[in-house]
């Protein structure tokens, strides 16, 4: 139920627990992180709050300064650390809020083509169909463009790939996503509120956009992935 992306300077694991506390009021039942540790995806993930996900965390540091971070309102699949997220294959790591509506049909398709499914969510086909993507050679804007075109529903959703430390790209259709902008990092999240220990350079996204986060900035793709303009806005209380 919420959604948090950065590309920090310093490990990010912490500072994607905090973004996903300002994002506690929505309510979840689950929660989780991936981060790039030396390039691998390495993810953690607890039911119930975010203390048992810290928890884990304090035995189990991460060092990685990429990550993605998701609390989770189960709609497909039991609330279980199995089916909280984010959700990964060997190539992506994938949070996601919302409903794939298709995702039945995606699956038997995945699977018939090798892919073995480790969730019962409607989320864990969006990994697979950008893996197969990726497998196919094309870039990872490219895999989740390609496979946006296939998802029905509604979603926001954010994207960790292996061996990429300085990339997280973001989509949204009918669920809100806004870019944050730091100086040297980049930040995504449900919303400016998530956003607020980091910056208060804001820019939203409008329904069926892509992002492209380096640490360097973003470029915004339209629904027709044209590249496009979105004037950013400073939140309130800023100066
Ligand atoms: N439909 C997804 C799931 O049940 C995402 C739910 C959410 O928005 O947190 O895992």
């Amino acid at each position: 139920c919420g959604i948090i992306g950065i590309l920090g300077l310093t490990p990010v694991a912490p500072l994607l627990v905090d973004g996903l506390k300002r994002l506690e009021y929505r309510g979840y039942d689950s929660a989780g992180i991936a981060v790039l540790e030396e390039g691998h995806l390495d993810r953690l993930r607890a039911e119930g709050k975010l203390r048992n996900l810290e928890a884990k965390l304090r035995a189990n540091r991460k060092t990685g300064r990429s990550g993605i971070g998701h609390t989770r309102w189960a709609t497909h699949g039991a609330p279980t650390e199995r089916n909280a997220h984010p959700h990964a294959t060997e190539r992506v790591a994938v949070v996601h809020n919302g409903i794939i509506e298709n995702f039945r049909e995606l699956r038997l398709e995945m699977e018939a083509a090798g892919r073995v499914f480790s969730s019962d969510t409607d989320t864990e086909v969006v990994a697979h169909l950008v893996t197969l993507g990726l497998i196919d050679g094309l870039s990872p804007k490219e895999a989740v463009q390609a496979t946006l075109k296939r998802l029905t529903g509604a979603f926001a959703l954010a994207f960790l790939f292996e061996g990429e430390d300085d990339l997280v790209i973001g989509a949204r259709r009918g669920s809100p996503l806004a870019i944050g902008w730091g100086s040297g990092e980049m930040f995504l999240g449900s919303d400016a509120i998530a956003l607020g220990p980091f910056t208060d350079e804001i820019t939203y996204l409008e329904d069926g956009d892509s992002v492209v986060l380096t640490r360097a900035g973003a470029t915004i793709f339209d629904a027709d992935d044209v590249e496009i303009a979105r004037t950013p806005t400073t939140t309130a209380g800023s100066t």
